[in-house]
């Protein structure tokens, strides 16, 4: 009875006239026995970090030490700006396998690599119903922060590795409301560093221009620090209507 696994490699007996190189033994397991390493190491790796990193986050909202700390992050992606020497292009440091596009950014081995090290809900305002984060908090994170209170955005991307930040400059369009919009739309205000170092904030009555211009622009208008959202009472159960479509 023939095998049933897929192996990438021709037999033997086939691979007379093609001379390509036998592979390698590295490049042989990762192939045929991938999930041997998702299994055993990456599922576990994954798990591990997440634990770390929302026990993190936990730690860092509940004693409110993140605003203090965004003034000196923020400073820092300032000072990275300024010693920019004008000829290569800018872009975040972030490498590829940590967002969440399968994509690896090669473009980054040949800019200058501005290192954006804020990963923290900043505050929270239920009488403005608002919160502000900074732009690599996860949707899972965010989330996580807001259900404890009973508040949620209005509008949430479903994947949880999803970040602040990537939803706004990249296109953050899945997970939309016929009431609330877009995601970019529970957006209120963005804060930026330009590309001279300067730092601004802008929203629909400061800097409008600008305001209406950052969603979508991929970093193209300058890095952002921080986003303040809208937030909404989260109801313990949500109803589910379906209504039926008359044929066309
Ligand atoms: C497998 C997959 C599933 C997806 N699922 C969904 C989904 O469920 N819902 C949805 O809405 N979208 C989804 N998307 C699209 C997703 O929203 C975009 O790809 C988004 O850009 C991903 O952002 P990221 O958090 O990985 O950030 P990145 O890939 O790091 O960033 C995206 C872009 O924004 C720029 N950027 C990020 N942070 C900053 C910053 N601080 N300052 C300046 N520029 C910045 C980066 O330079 C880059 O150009 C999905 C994409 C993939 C590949």
């Amino acid at each position: 009875m023939a095998s049933s696994k897929i192996s990438i490699y021709p037999s033997s007996s086939s691979s007379t006239s093609n001379s390509k190189p036998p592979p390698g033994w590295l490049e042989y397991i990762l192939v045929n026995y991938r999930w041997v390493i998702v299994i055993f190491f990456l599922l576990p790796a994954s798990f591990l970090y997440d634990i770390y990193y929302y026990t993190r986050s936990w730690v860092v909202f509940r004693i409110s030490s993140a605003p203090h700390n965004h003034d000196k992050k923020v400073a820092n992606v300032q000072r990275q700006v300024r010693t920019w020497d004008g000829v290569a292009p800018m872009c975040t440091a972030r490498p590829g396998w940590q967002t969440i596009s399968f994509r690896e950014g090669a473009y980054k081995k040949t800019c200058h690599k501005v290192a954006i090290n804020l990963v923290d809900v900043l505050r929270i305002d239920t009488k403005t119903q608002t919160v502000w984060c900074e732009p690599l908090v996860t949707m899972g994170q965010l989330t996580h922060t807001l259900v404890e209170l009973g508040w949620t955005i209005p509008v949430v991307p479903e994947m949880d590795d999803l970040t602040v930040g990537g939803l706004v400059m990249g296109t953050g369009i899945e997970t939309s409301s016929h009431k609330h919009g877009l995601f970019q739309h529970i957006c209120l205000s963005y804060e930026l560093v330009l590309a001279d170092g300067s730092l601004v904030t802008c929203s629909k009555d400061e800097n409008p221009d600008l305001f209406y211009s950052v969603p979508w622009s991929y970093g193209t208008l300058g890095f952002l620090t921080a986003v303040e959202m809208k937030i909404v009472a989260a109801q313990r159960q949500v109803t589910h209507m379906e209504a039926a479509q008359s044929r066309l």
